[in-house]
């Protein structure tokens, strides 16, 4: 089978993860597709298969070299899809041969996928695109994954002349809600390393994430009859949008790309009393991080003189770390990904990922883990599809790893 198949088979599990279930998995549908996908790991030969109550499910494919001895690598997919894009009733089509125009998604409806605002559409032209009727999303994030990984079992265990290790294999629940890597044990699934395969472009190795913090600040006012206001009057909602206004404008997320952090404010409310608001932040840097917390700390004092001790209060909270720190001295990771996907015609790149990922938690959770591409783009919206033929060289690329690990000794 080959891996797009798969992965339309896995479109009918409707596995929306919902941020404010706190039970694990978060929807029941993920409970229902892992124990279909340890169903189909037992029939593509895979071994020591478990689905435990949370939804995690993970499995063995053995070394298939005498008395083998290496670095145990491990492939893991999230199993959720996003909740707040449709991600029901999914109807996937294929574009044969797709000729470089725009792809017409529904014709009642009248939904394009066009060229001008897809670049990635350019490097597909020629090949077979599965797409949806422009309705809902695809879930290819990060069923392609999963599609990947088991196609590539099945390759393994159909030929068994391919030589390699032991391979670990895992699928996570609630990924979308960031939770994937909560109640992975990371033990139990004994890989030495691992990737993710979530990413877009098969020539994709990501490894680099936001260090991340939050800013709650909380303004307290004093409020009177606004007629008599006069001197007396402290009015939160007001030095809150003082607040905001000394952030440096050029450092928001609508205003910086690629290693730039920000300052995000996404929540508020108040009244004259009290207000308050939230902010992400989020920088590659740490140095820069740790900067950014001393500015929002520098203008509340300032505020505070102004207006009045404790009249402004921030509390901050470190929330994720950049996962390059942990992969850094696992640098083979990098270069056997990069070397792979070049003797696959590829020219390996990596960007800085503007957010985190479950692998960067796992890298702090002593498996160093980054993540490689699916062959699929426009994720968590109605225009996502996969290209048929970059799903075929995901499923190569995992091979190739898979077999370069097989010699590489543990490092
Ligand atoms: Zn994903």
């Amino acid at each position: 089978m080959r891996a797009y198949e798969r992965l339309i088979n896995y479109t009918k599990y409707e596995t929306g993860s919902v941020s404010d279930n706190s039970n694990c998995p978060s929807s029941m549908e993920q409970l229902t597709f892992a124990k279909a996908l340890a169903e189909e790991m037992k029939s593509v030969g895979i071994q020591n298969i478990s689905v435990d109550k949370n939804g995690y499910v993970i499995g063995t494919i053995e070394a298939n070299i005498d008395d083998w001895k290496g670095a145990v690598i491990g492939f893991l997919a999230h199993m959720d899809v996003v909740r707040d894009v449709p991600f029901t009733n999914i109807k996937t089509k294929i574009i044969e041969k797709y000729d470089g125009t725009d792809i017409l998604l529904n014709d009642d409806k009248n939904i394009f996928l066009s060229l001008k605002d897809n670049d990635s559409l350019k490097s597909y032209i020629g090949s077979d695109l599965l797409v949806t009727d422009g309705t809902s999303l695809l879930g290819a994030d990060d069923k392609a994954g999963i599609a990947e990984i088991l196609t590539m079992a099945e390759k393994l265990y159909q030929h068994p002349e391919i030589k390699h290790g032991t391979i670990k294999i895992g699928f996570t629940p609630d990924e979308e809600i960031g939770r994937g890597a909560d109640l992975f044990d990371v033990k139990l699934f004994g890989a030495d390393y691992a990737y993710t395969v979530d990413g877009e472009t098969f020539e994709e190795v990501e490894y680099e994430t936001f260090n991340a913090a939050s800013a709650n600040v909380t303004i307290s006012g004093v409020n009177i009859h606004p007629g008599t206001a006069k001197g007396k009057m402290k009015n939160a909602l007001c030095i809150a949008m003082e607040f905001n206004a000394m952030l440096p404008k050029n450092e928001r997320p609508e205003n910086t790309d690629h290693y730039e952090g920000f300052y995000h404010l996404d929540q508020m409310d108040g009244i004259v009393e009290k207000t308050n608001l939230h902010y992400l932040l989020r920088d590659h840097d740490l140095n820069k991080l740790e900067e950014k917390k001393t500015t929002v700390k520098e203008i509340a004092s300032n505020l505070n003189e102004k207006y009045g001790e404790n009249t402004v209060r921030v509390e901050i909270k470190d929330s994720y770390y950049n996962m390059a720190e942990q992969i850094k001295p696992h640098w083979h990771l990098i270069e056997t990904a990069y070397e792979a996907i070049k003797e696959l015609g590829g020219n390996p790149i990596s960007n800085p990922v503007r957010g985190g990922t479950d692998g960067s938690r796992l890298s702090f959770m002593g498996l160093p883990c980054p993540n490689l591409g699916t062959g699929s783009h426009n994720h968590h919206g109605k225009t996502e599809y996969a290209c048929i033929q970059a799903m075929d060289q995901c499923v190569e690329l995992l091979i190739k790893i898979a077999e370069k690990y097989s010699k590489n000794a543990l490092t």
